[in-house]
């Protein structure tokens, strides 16, 4: 009788044959092993932890086919392709195949050829599909993107009801397991009910992503920072997010005209215009892609470096999903966010325009504030976003994010606050941002003197600061919850409570507040040879009509450029490294190595 940790000490060996990978992570482990215990499991890990190795790998082990749901058609060739450069039996099934390819690949199927079969939801309720599970046995049935089941995820799909009933019409109930990034409760609740789980084993992975250097930058020049941002980090692959299709265009007129090489990408353009533009990213040929948010759900590309945001999304889960496509690969990624005041005009408009439904557009706004917020807190970024996703961090730094990194000093800025506090009170409480920045200035506007504000005592305290600076200070304190903005359509500016203990001398007010920051490009030592490594790399990919990450992901070039393998035993020790792949690239890269050392 097979013990748990006999099928443990397999998982590892098939996860180091094909994957290359000596151990998993801290927090795959619990989730392989509760599905190779026969548990129904739902894992719920933020992008770039790993999900689908905690299938693929008890797919491999397990008695019979897998089958995976994935909604990203798109991607569902990348991600066979992949696997089976790895050497994994893998094929999927989805509306782009010819009826040939189709019964050619049922054909394989019901021959016990295939071990995991990737399908688009829409195909389960097909007869011909349902009918092969009669004498193939199915292990698994692993919920690729397993939010897309809720209402309450942010990206439901109705073709995911069919996934129950199919389970259901098998001869024999396999294991089922569920995989997300979103970790709200009701999206997870739903997954457990729709999925009709029995006794799942629910895993929930901290959210943190400490590869990843946060940092927001106000009152830039946007295309000047982007330009020389791109220009600094030419060889990297970097994707650029701007709100509308208009900005898009923009950036894009604007870098093309500079002689940058960029791709764009928006629901605008012809489907034909989008693929290429999506190939040339995936494949290397361009490293810089400029997009909407319509560019990037199932965008698996391992080594982009960076993801800036020429404009503030909507949302702090639009943004560390957007975000989080930097660093897959685990080695740093930057993501800095470009904040300017029109972004939250731009953002409020487009939720005017996405809802009737007031409720909906309450919560939406609200959600838009704490991302206003986030741009104006001198606090660490890593914290305000681990804290928004409801993760308890001890840590108030983290040492990578521009707050934490910049050298802030604490500065004690009780008097100012008792200003703006004491303005705000004797606005009673009834205006915006704009109009308290008007009357702390001393601004002459003709809506200040209609209101007779310019009589209050609070009047020009501020005269000599810039407006701007005034509102940027006024943001900052209601990031920090001293004062909030309520979420109708001309948003007032209301004390909190921790504002009356500043106002009656029982708080002080301390913030990081921080100096002007110039970026040095990091130097590696390795450098070099991960330059040869990747252009060999991007060689064999076109030769092979796969993208270049799928043969090594970045950090695998990394490791291999610090170890500098001899023979094929060293090269089976780099990370990333499994057996398949050292018969297949080995003798080339070690090549390489050798000329190069
Ligand atoms: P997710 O689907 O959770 O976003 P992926 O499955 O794409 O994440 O994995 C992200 C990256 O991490 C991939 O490059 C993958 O090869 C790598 N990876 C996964 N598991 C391990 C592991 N145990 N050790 C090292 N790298 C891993």
């Amino acid at each position: 009788m097979p013990t748990d940790s006999d099928a443990f000490a397999r998982a590892l060996a098939v996860l180091k044959e094909y994957f290359g990978y000596k151990t998993f992570r801290p927090a795959q482990e619990p989730v392989v092993r509760s599905v190779l215990s026969g548990r129904d499991t739902v894992a719920i890990m933020p992008t770039g932890a790993g999900k689908s190795i905690c299938f693929q790998v008890p797919a491999l082990l397990l008695p019979g086919v897998t089958l995976v749901i994935s909604p990203l058609i798109s991607l569902m060739k990348d991600q066979v392709d992949a696997l089976r450069d790895a050497g994994v039996p893998a094929t999927f099934i989805n509306s782009t195949l010819s009826s040939g390819e189709w019964s050619n690949r049922m054909h394989a199927i019901a021959a016990g050829d295939v071990k995991l079969v990737y399908v688009a939801p829409e195909r389960l309720d097909s007869d011909a599909f349902r009918g092969l599970w009669e004498r193939v046995p199915v292990a698994m049935v692993a919920v690729d993107e397993a939010h897309c089941l809720s209402q309450w995820g942010h990206d439901f799909r109705p073709s995911y009801q069919n996934i129950a009933p199919f389970i259901a019409s098998l001869p024999r109930r396999p294991l089922v397991s569920a995989f997300t990034a979103t970790a709200t409760p009701e999206v997870r609740d739903d997954i457990v009910r729709l999925l009709n789980l029995q006794e799942p084993a629910i895993h929930v992975t901290g959210f943190d992503r400490p590869n990843l250097y946060f940092e927001v930058r106000r009152g830039e020049d946007k295309r000047k920072f982007i330009k020389n941002y791109i220009k600094r980090h030419k060889d990297e692959a970097g994707i650029i997010y701007a709100a509308t299709r208009k900005q898009v265009d923009t950036l894009y007129n604007v870098l093309t005209k500079a002689h940058i090489a960029v791709g764009r990408y928006h629901a605008g353009l012809s489907d034909a215009e989008r693929a290429k533009a999506q190939d040339d990213f995936l494949y290397d040929n361009l490293q810089v892609i400029v997009a909407t948010n319509a560019f990037g759900m199932g965008i698996d590309k391992s080594n982009v470096r960076y993801v800036l945001h020429a404009n503030m999304p909507k949302n702090l889960e639009s943004y560390y999903q957007e975000a989080g496509r930097a660093g897959r690969d685990g080695e740093p990624g930057e993501c800095i966010l470009l904040y300017a005041p029109g972004d939250v005009r731009t953002q409020r408009f487009l939720i005017d325009v996405s809802t009737e439904d007031e409720a909906r557009k309450r919560i939406e706004t609200a959600k838009l504030q704490r991302m206003v917020d986030y741009c104006h807190t001198p606090e660490c970024l890593r914290s305000f976003i681990l804290h928004y996703f409801g993760s308890q961090t001890e840590d108030a730094t983290c040492d990578n994010c521009s707050n934490c990194n910049a050298g802030a000093t604490d500065v004690d800025v009780t008097i100012d606050a008792q200003k703006v506090f004491s303005c705000v009170y004797r606005m009673r409480e009834r205006y915006g941002i704009t109009l308290v920045a008007q009357v702390l200035k001393g601004s002459s506007d003709q809506r200040v003197k209609d209101l007779h504000l310019d009589t209050l005592s609070t009047y020009g305290l501020f005269q000599n600061k810039t407006l701007q600076d005034i509102k940027l200070m006024i943001q900052r304190f209601v990031a920090t919850d001293y004062l909030a903005l309520d979420s109708g359509e001309y948003p007032i500016l209301r004390l909190r409570p921790a504002a009356y203990d500043v106002l009656r001398g029982k708080a002080t007010v301390i913030q990081h507040i921080l100096p002007e920051k110039k970026e040095a490009a990091p130097a590696s030592p390795n450098q070099t040879m991960f330059e040869h490594l990747r252009a060999l790399r991007k060689s064999l990919a076109q030769k092979n009509r796969i993208a270049p990450f799928m043969i090594f992901s970045d950090k695998t070039l990394r490791d291999m450029a610090a170890l500098l393998p001899r023979t094929e035993e060293e090269f089976l020790e780099v990370s990333g490294v499994g057996q398949k792949k050292l018969e297949k690239y080995g003798v080339a890269f070690l090549k390489c190595i050798a000329e190069h050392r």
